[in-house]
């Protein structure tokens, strides 16, 4: 949304065609079907085309095409893709990793299967009731760290009750143009994710221009 704000700001939207391709059924299909369908009707709403369950397997530079699993292909002009995620080879070469190529912790803790050894962040797996996985995002990793280093603390000290990391999360969804919504929850909800969106406006982009100011003023 945000390269077709950008297109349509310099006036070149007329000749553009955008796609989206992803090898999920939905957007953020771990936030639920009702989030996922608002975040489509968005994108699709500024002519952006979603092309879902296309899941990349090879890029053609030369050729400027696109191979997806099954056969399919789509040609390309410019593309802005997000490579794999893998876990560093020095945390699978430490025997941290489970079978998802990840490191299983307590969803609460962030333990890992050591003892006083914690994983946070992307390198973790959690698997949600939900049968996906936690989502890779900050908003978690910032969250499960302030838990972790309290704990490591107070463990050091012996003060203060311990924290347990509880699965609430959100986001911001830049629209261009100075719009975004917003979609807050709780990820660790039974049976499934309880994520609500609130209708996209001026005060959630704004909202998350003063997160940054704050997050960069409060850590560094
Ligand atoms: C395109 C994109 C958009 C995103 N948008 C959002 C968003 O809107 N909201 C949100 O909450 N999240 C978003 N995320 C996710 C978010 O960026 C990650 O979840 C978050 O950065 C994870 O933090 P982390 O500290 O676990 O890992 P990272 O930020 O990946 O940090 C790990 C660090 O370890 C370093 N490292 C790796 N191997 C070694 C080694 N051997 N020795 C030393 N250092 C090493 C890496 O260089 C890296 O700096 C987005 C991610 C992407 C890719």
């Amino acid at each position: 949304m945000l390269i077709e704000a950008s297109l349509r700001r310099r006036g070149l939207r007329e000749g553009t065609q955008v796609d989206v391709y992803t090898p999920e059924t939905l957007p953020m299909p771990v936030a639920g079907k009702a989030v996922g369908e608002a975040i489509k009707t968005m994108v699709e709403g500024k002519g952006i085309g979603f092309h879902p369950q296309r899941k990349l397997v090879a890029v053609d530079p030369e050729r400027r095409e696109l191979a997806f699993e099954g056969g399919a292909t789509a040609a390309y002009d410019l593309l802005v893709v997000v490579p794999p995620h893998r876990c560093p080879a020095v945390v699978r070469a430490a025997g941290l990793t489970g079978e998802t190529g990840w490191v299983p912790v307590d969803k609460g803790t962030l333990e890992t299967s050591h003892e006083r050894v914690f994983a946070i962040g992307d390198v973790t797996a959690i698997k949600l009731p939900v049968g996906l996985m936690l989502p890779k995002a900050g908003v978690f990793a910032h969250a499960q760290a302030e838990a972790v280093a309290h704990n490591i603390a107070a463990a050091i000290t012996g003060q203060g009750a311990p924290e347990i990391f509880d699965g609430a999360g959100y986001c911001f969804v830049e629209m261009g143009h100075g719009v975004a919504a917003y979609a807050k929850g709780n990820f660790y909800a039974e049976p499934a994710p309880a994520v609500t969106m609130r209708s996209p406006g001026r005060l959630w982009h704004w909202g998350k221009i003063y997160f940054e100011k704050w997050w960069l003023r409060h850590w560094f």
